[in-house]
């Protein structure tokens, strides 16, 4: 795809290249490498399941304190949040990384950096490294004495993950609405990677409810909410949906019953649905489509039977709305011109599922930023979400580089205006 940096754009990173103070910034990230490094391991080895992310919360507030960041707090949405103030005259931006890991208690044993070059550790790519870049950002801007136009707001982030739901950054952008102009948001890939837009995701729990009997017994005296579930399942798995706008569903669970009824008809029966689209219409259609079979699944089976009624109910897990962005908005160009001056071919990628997601919904200028260096061609598997997830360590500084020079372009620094305000 072809896609070209207006030329306002392109002039005012190369002004913010000129300054001897940024060049400082740069190389002190450079050099700080080892430190982040050691930070990132740190904070990996502090667990953070999903909903109890408090003990991570408290070490990352302790460290922003460490670098220097004034009103350090924890919100009401478990947050850490600190700022570097500027000096009054430009947008409040924000640059966050999720806290929260997939992981359960007692995951990570050891977080070791091997002879391979990779950090080990399961949540060290995904997201504890976007925790430590946030830390190396600050250092840097401070030991460059570059003052900002805007407030620089920064964070770490609860419950990204699974059923979290994204309700972490939902809940910063509710205490502090108004009060940021555009996010930046880090998460775990290759630094080359550009997300800008928002996959629509729901999680649905659907309950089939029947007054339940002897297998035997009560065969033909009552339906079989265990059936229906299958039925609605069944229904769902021959869907068609769209190849484009990217469209998915899954049914992610189903279960009913217990190990001591295995000779009875269930008195309630469960699945799971996961389903998600680049476009919100189709999404809201799959929806529809949804619930139409879960319906249609509890009438067949009440009807098969004529017997006894098939009820059901559900609760909304996940509900992320779908949305996107112009391309060319300043925020994606300022990363886009960034990724390449640090000598990379960015790539935009369709769709995501990031905390970029609610800023986007929120009609936030939004973008996600990836966290690991490779150049040009290379590709790792960070095996992401898995007990074997690992970070490569070799040029790691540029991902901080990136983050600093996107953040700087959208506060506006010395000398430079915030490309964000023209
Ligand atoms: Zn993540």
């Amino acid at each position: 795809m072809s896609y070209t940096v207006s030329p306002d754009i392109k002039t005012a990173l190369d002004s913010l290249l000129n300054q001897q103070k940024v060049a400082k910034a740069l190389a002190w990230a450079e050099q700080d490498q080892n430190r982040c490094i050691a930070e990132q391991q740190e904070l990996t080895a502090v667990e953070a399941p999903t909903f109890h992310e408090e003990q991570r919360a408290a070490l990352f507030a302790q460290k922003m304190q460490e670098v220097g960041l004034s009103n350090v707090e924890i919100d009401g949405g478990g947050n850490v949040i600190g700022v570097r103030k500027g000096a009054g005259n430009g947008p409040s931006i924000l640059l966050e990384a999720h806290m929260d890991t997939v992981f359960p208690f007692g995951s990570v044993p050891s977080v070791e950096l091997k002879e391979d070059g990779f950090l080990y550790g399961p949540g060290v790519s995904d997201n504890t490294r976007g925790l430590a870049m946030i830390l190396s950002v600050v250092r840097a801007l401070d030991a460059s004495g570059i003052q900002t136009h805007g407030d620089l707001i920064l964070a770490g982030t609860t419950r990204e993950e699974g059923r979290g739901g994204m309700e972490g950054v939902k809940a910063l952008f509710k205490e502090r609405r108004g009060a940021i102009d555009a996010s930046i948001s880090i998460d775990s890939g290759r630094m080359a990677n550009i997300i800008y837009e928002a996959t629509g995701l729901r999680t649905v729990e659907v309950n089939f409810y029947g007054v339940g009997g002897h297998a035997y017994g009560a065969f033909g005296k009552v339906a079989n909410c265990l059936h229906a579930a299958a039925r609605a399942a069944a229904k769902i798995a021959d869907f068609q949906v769209p190849a484009e706008p990217r469209t998915t569903f899954c049914v992610s669970n189903i279960h009913g019953g217990n190990q001591a009824g295995v000779h009875a008809i269930p008195q309630q029966a469960t699945i799971i649905i996961n389903y998600r689209s680049n476009s919100p219409e189709v999404l809201a259609d799959l929806d529809q489509r949804i619930f139409n079979a879960i319906r249609e699944a509890c009438d067949e089976e009440t009807k098969r039977w004529g017997q006894d009624v098939i009820t059901w109910d559900s609760k909304l897990y996940c509900d992320i709305p779908a949305g996107t962005q112009d391309i060319h908005s300043p925020i994606i160009e300022g990363l886009h011109s960034v990724i390449g001056s640090l000598g990379l071919t960015p790539v935009f990628l369709r769709g995501g599922a990031t905390n970029c997601s609610i800023a986007i919904a929120e009609g936030i200028p939004a973008v996600c930023m990836s966290s690991y260096y490779s150049p040009d061609g290379v590709e790792y598997n960070t095996m992401d979400h898995t007990l074997a997830e690992k970070y490569p360590v070799a040029g790691a500084y540029k991902g901080v580089q990136a983050a600093l020079l996107t953040a700087l372009l959208c506060t506006g620094a010395e000398g430079l205006p915030s490309i964000l305000r023209p």
